[in-house]
């Protein structure tokens, strides 16, 4: 599916959808899933997950500043959102929206995650950023959320629970991700070849030059070593969990993207020119996988993640910070 943009979205498998589907399902109440899952899983909706805001650095989920707060049978949301992935779509009717529901509780209590039609009264959208200049399908708008309300039943699992559901959301939507970049490596190596096979320069075929080779054998052992290390990190969630999974999870977010633009890359140059136009795939693919190192946690953070792990195995007691801060999961 990754092979082509809009093949997860034709097939009902394409983010945030499989995610926040995950989502409702765990954690909506009966009525929230006959309204919002039942048809989410038809294929007759789409729906949106706004986490990430551009006034917190929303790497640390701790920092969501998006208020939510109790009134009467209601909750009152009031904050601003954006890379809202999906949520310009026609059929996007429904937003999974993160905010804070008690500042003061400690730092992974603080927030909770509620259902919001995307039509309640206070919700509009702000500005639309490009990718690359792209307009993705769907867009990553900014979403405005202005005395938003919404009954108390649309909370998800627990008041408090919001930081937990985002870690729990987030491990299958980012296997998803690394399948479908496999896609886009194996459809960039494809290319790679076909045209070193066209083109002749200096009195040989592209394809006759060592470099060139080099370059297809890289991509690949690259590609075939990454889609193993995929594979396994899906065993181990069938198996052991997502939880007990988390490294190979995280492993896979920061290898596979990078695999994926590597071959990419190398793929536009056998290109020439062509590779950065319209014409080929190649450009659009790169841009998409190129925020693969950003969306659902940048590499630095999963490479924080693994570290901790790692250094734990030897010194239980590590902090990562020298004096634990509010966001830190020291
Ligand atoms: C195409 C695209 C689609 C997206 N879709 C969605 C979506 O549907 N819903 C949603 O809620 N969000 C979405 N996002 C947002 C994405 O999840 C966030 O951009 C990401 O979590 C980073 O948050 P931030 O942009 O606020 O960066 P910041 O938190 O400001 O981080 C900036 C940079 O700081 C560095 N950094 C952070 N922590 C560390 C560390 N511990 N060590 C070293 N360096 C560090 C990293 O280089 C990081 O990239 C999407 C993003 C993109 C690009």
């Amino acid at each position: 599916m990754g092979k082509t943009t809009f093949a997860s979205e034709a097939l009902n498998c394409s983010a945030p959808d499989t995610g926040n589907m995950e989502v409702l399902n765990l954690y909506g109440s009966e009525p929230i899933k006959q309204a919002w899952l039942a048809p989410l899983l038809e294929g007759e909706i789409r729906s949106a997950f706004c986490m990430t805001e551009p006034d917190s650095a929303s790497s640390d989920a701790t920092n969501i500043e998006l208020r939510i707060e109790r009134d009467g049978d209601d909750y009152v949301l009031n904050g601003r959102k954006w890379f809202s992935s999906g949520a310009l779509a026609e059929r996007c009717q429904v937003f999974i929206v993160m905010g804070k529901t008690n500042p003061k509780a400690s730092a992974h209590l603080q927030q909770s995650m509620v259902v919001v039609p995307k039509d309640a009264p206070g919700v509009t959208i702000g500005r639309i950023p490009t990718v690359f200049g792209y307009l993705d399908r769907g867009g990553h708008p900014e979403v405005i959320f202005s005395d938003v309300r919404v009954p108390v039943d649309n909370l998800l699992g627990e008041e408090g629970g919001g930081f937990a559901i985002s870690q729990a959301r987030l491990g299958p939507g980012r296997i998803h991700h690394c399948m479908r970049a496999l896609g886009a490596a194996e459809r960039a190596l494809e290319h790679m070849v076909r045209r070193s096979l066209e083109r002749t320069t200096f009195g040989t075929l592209v394809a006759q030059k060592g470099l060139i080779q080099d370059w297809i054998a890289e991509a690949r052992i690259d590609i075939d070593m990454a889609r193993e290390y995929v594979l396994r990190t899906a065993y181990l969630m069938d198996t052991v969990g997502n939880k007990a999974a988390a490294t190979e999870i995280s492993g896979i977010k920061v290898a596979v993207p990078n695999v994926a633009l590597k071959v990419i890359d190398r793929a536009i140059q056998v290109y020439g020119a062509a590779g950065v136009t319209q014409f080929t795939p190649l450009a659009e693919l790169y841009a998409h996988i190129r925020t693969l190192r950003i969306a659902d946690g940048p590499d630095e953070v999963h490479k924080m993640t693994i570290a901790r792990r790692e250094i734990r195995k030897y010194a239980p007691d590590f902090r990562m910070y020298a004096t634990p801060s509010p966001g830190a999961q020291s």
